[in-house]
């Protein structure tokens, strides 16, 4: 029945950790999966996962379904964190919100949703490049995928001129998905100043914005700051549309907690949107996960927890940041050809380093460093332990 089936490729990004995971050299290093790794390499349960999780478990809870949209206590808070307590259509009741899972579920929520109900386009433009699953989850959702230009190669920064060049020629009303922070994989946002004007041409064009935030907190360590693009296009009227992932900011990976909202036009459309999202979520999965979104809650409307939280993701951010520093100055320091200003000022998980496709494969072959093709690298796997052999491998291939 299956002698027609060709094999597929393995997962660019997964497949790395499966090379990691076969190479047997203490020194080995694992750059490519975007997790949070803390000082010793190992996997990070956040104090304030783990309270929420001790509150939980002593309140007894049972374990019934979810509604469809899931838990309100999750995605009441959830919208409020991206887009602001005193976000005007949130004080209006005019946002609707599912819960999802995770946010590669957000995004295929929304996907399907606008390839279903948005009646100006069926087109989605991603900028170049993107996170290696956007194309297949919007294809897959049954939207024509389309880019933009995004990141310069020769100054390892933003195409501006490209991005807005490429903004002013989509045809009107198409839909846009842009990264709210921390883009991935090149680590490369706008400034504030830049979503200004980003801002103007969106509404210039009458695009429509698809945000995915998948890392709201991560990128400066302050929830607000991350949001800034998210909320100032809600402040200029803007109806965007946002996905949100606890994994990063929560350390909640496998547990699949995340949200899709949009703002509508007042509280009646919002009912009216909500009853769809219903009917394009019950089909895929019925329902979503209930523990993962419990401890979000927890979290999420707890006081205490809260700023516990705030700070844990703020040590994790400065981490990051720190490290940045770190291999900057010390490819720097070893004479490495080339300019490395772009290891401190990109932002968020990721860096794009600017190493080759050739160059990462001798990292593996002969220092056991693991990275995508691509030379971008999860800043998170380098650590006080491993940085010194990591910046003196990459120094040592560039020199050639
Ligand atoms: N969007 C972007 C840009 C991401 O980097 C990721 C995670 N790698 C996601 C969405 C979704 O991740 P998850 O489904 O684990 O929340």
């Amino acid at each position: 029945t299956w002698s027609a089936v060709p094999a597929g490729p393995p997962d660019p990004i997964l497949g790395v950790s499966e090379a990691f995971k076969a190479d047997k050299d203490p020194r080995k290093i694992n750059l490519g999966v975007g997790a949070y790794r803390d000082e010793h390499g190992k996997p990070y349960v956040l104090n304030s996962v783990k309270k929420a999780e001790n509150i939980i478990a002593s309140s007894n809870p049972d374990k019934e379904y979810l509604p469809i949209t899931g838990l309100a206590d999750f995605t009441k808070a959830a919208v409020k964190l991206a887009y602001g307590t005193d976000s005007a259509p949130l004080q209006a009741n005019s946002v609707a919100v599912t819960q999802s899972i995770s946010g590669t579920g957000a995004l295929r929520i929304g996907g399907a949703f606008l390839g279903r109900f948005y009646p100006h386009s069926k087109t989605i433009y991603l900028p170049t490049p993107s996170w290696g699953n956007h194309t297949p989850i919007f294809r897959d959702s049954g939207l024509e995928v389309k880019t933009y230009r995004y990141f310069d190669k020769k100054t390892v920064g933003l195409d501006f001129a490209g991005l807005k060049e490429d903004l002013k020629n989509m045809p009107e009303k198409t839909i846009v998905l842009f990264h709210a922070c921390a883009h991935n994989p090149t680590g490369v946002d706008p400034t504030p100043e830049q979503w200004k004007e980003i801002s103007d041409i969106v509404k210039e064009k009458q695009l429509f914005p698809f945000f995915d935030m998948a890392y709201q907190g991560f990128a400066s360590g302050d929830f607000a700051r991350d949001a800034f693009a998210v909320r100032h296009f809600v402040s200029q009227g803007h109806q965007v549309v946002v996905s949100q992932s606890f994994a990063k900011n929560m350390g909640l990976y496998g547990e699949r907690v995340g949200a899709f909202s949009l703002v509508t036009a007042d509280p009646e459309e919002k009912a009216r949107v909500e009853s769809q999202l219903k009917i394009v979520v019950r089909p895929m999965y019925s329902n979503p996960p209930l523990s993962g979104a419990r401890v979000a809650a927890t979290i999420l409307n707890h006081e205490g927890l809260y700023t516990e939280w705030e700070n844990e993701v703020k040590h994790m951010a400065n981490r990051i940041i720190s490290m940045r520093h770190k291999l900057y100055d010390n490819l720097v320091a070893q004479g490495t050809p080339g300019e490395w200003g772009h290891i401190k000022s990109q932002i968020g998980m990721f860096s794009f380093t600017g190493l080759t496709t050739p160059q990462t494969k001798i990292l593996a072959e002969k220092a056991h460093i693991y990275m995508t093709a691509d030379g971008r690298i999860s800043m998170a796997g380098l650590n006080g332990h491993n940085i010194d052999y990591f910046s003196e491998n990459v120094s040592n291939v560039v020199k050639g």
